[in-house]
């Protein structure tokens, strides 16, 4: 296989991307431009490549995943000028470098032996911490696949809701969060949120960009900022890979070894998925960062972030009450009186009447889950 060598003089292409550096979990938001080079720049953040070292570890379009040869750190887009331009200009993007396979299954082997011991050794919630940044976004996207309908399960098989004025201003708010986080935001592009039918107030983000909201949240809202901050907080869990992380951590070592053999949509780890989800509550740290971007993100859209600590507490009261302690929102997401006392202090006092939603808008949300059609399954 010989591509002609496209002359260097060519015209630069430029995409925005998300750098990984392979040893943090956080996403760096990058401008990558290809012309003889193949350069990565974020702030505080500058990668030179020779095209030609390049290797495309992930290539399901339109994302592609590509770094150096031997390194881990890499550069995620789904622009398909820049993977068509890189597919011509580096003539090893697709080699593997051990092309017998039986380097890369003793290697992979080894690895899965060492994970096993790692974990003995540093403990699960370390080696998750490590592992996320590795999983590709096709993965994780599976990982949520695989692990919605067995959370819904649990849930009773809850209706989603589909009333479409309601759906119409559901993705408009969705549509502002995610603009207002900026392209420093590192949200995933297919993400998703979706409201179920349940009585329960509360919500839950999911591998992939999934965020279920269950309906009892909305009827349990006082304003519209509450629902927002609500969709806002798990959309910080969304750009952390939380739910991935907790995923991880939740299934242990036989999430490492599937993983490694490349068996995610095998047997291994299905089965507990959803509980997982369900009962792995996040630490005092996620949560805290969780919060602060959901404040930052509801300022920067015009709505109150004090509203998040408003709905928790509401709900707190109404959990003493002696709602099913399983599907308690404050088990997957605690609240303590520092956590509200730290989101009102950096929301500040929102101008009076400030609203996120117009009257007309904040009725047709409410009105998401009135729909009489029967709810798709
Ligand atoms: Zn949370």
């Amino acid at each position: 296989m010989t591509a002609d060598p496209i002359p260097a003089a060519t015209v630069p292409i430029t995409a925005e991307g998300r750098f990984f550096d392979g040893l943090s979990a956080l996403p760096h938001p990058v401008t990558v431009q290809l012309t003889d080079r193949f350069r990565v720049s974020g702030s505080a953040l500058h990668r030179d490549w020779d095209p030609r070292d390049l290797r495309a570890t992930v290539s399901v379009p339109p994302l592609m995943r590509v770094g150096p040869a031997g390194e881990s750190s890499g550069v995620e887009f789904s622009d398909d000028t820049l993977s068509a331009a890189l597919a011509a200009r580096c003539p090893n993007l697709h080699r593997r470098d051990d092309p017998g396979g039986t380097v890369r299954l003793v290697f992979w082997s080894i690895a899965a032996g060492l994970a096993v011991l790692l974990v003995a050794v540093f403990g699960m919630p370390r080696i998750a911490g490590l592992l996320v940044p590795l999983v590709p976004d096709a993965a994780e996207s599976r990982l949520g696949a695989m692990a919605e309908p067995q959370f819904l399960r649990i849930l009773g098989d809850p209706g989603s809701c589909t009333a479409p004025a309601g759906r119409e201003v559901l993705d408009g708010l969705v549509a502002r969060l995610v603009a207002a986080a900026g392209p420093g935001g590192s949200l995933p592009p297919d993400l998703s949120v979706s409201v179920r039918r349940h009585g329960m107030a509360n919500a839950f983000a999911l591998p992939g960009g999934r965020v279920i909201v269950l309906s009892g949240l909305i009827t349990r809202a006082r304003t519209p900022d509450e629902v927002a901050a609500i969709v806002a907080h798990e959309l910080g869990h969304v750009r952390g890979r939380d739910p991935t992380r907790s995923l991880i951590r939740a299934s242990g070592t036989s999430f490492l070894l599937s993983l490694v053999l490349g068996d995610l949509t095998g047997s291994t780890i299905i089965v507990g998925l959803g509980n997982a989800l369900l009962s792995a509550g996040y630490s005092r740290d996620t949560e805290r960062a969780a919060d602060a971007f959901a404040v930052d993100v509801m300022a920067r859209a015009g709505g109150n972030g004090a509203a998040l600590a408003d709905i928790l507490e509401r709900i707190a009261g109404d959990e003493k009450g002696g709602l099913s302690e399983a599907l308690a929102i404050l088990r997957s997401h605690p609240l303590t009186r520092e956590r509200a006392a730290a989101i009102r202090a950096q929301a500040g006092l929102a101008p009076p009447g400030r609203a996120i939603l117009s009257g007309d808008e904040w009725t047709a949300l409410r009105g998401l889950c009135a729909s009489e059609t029967p709810a798709p399954r």
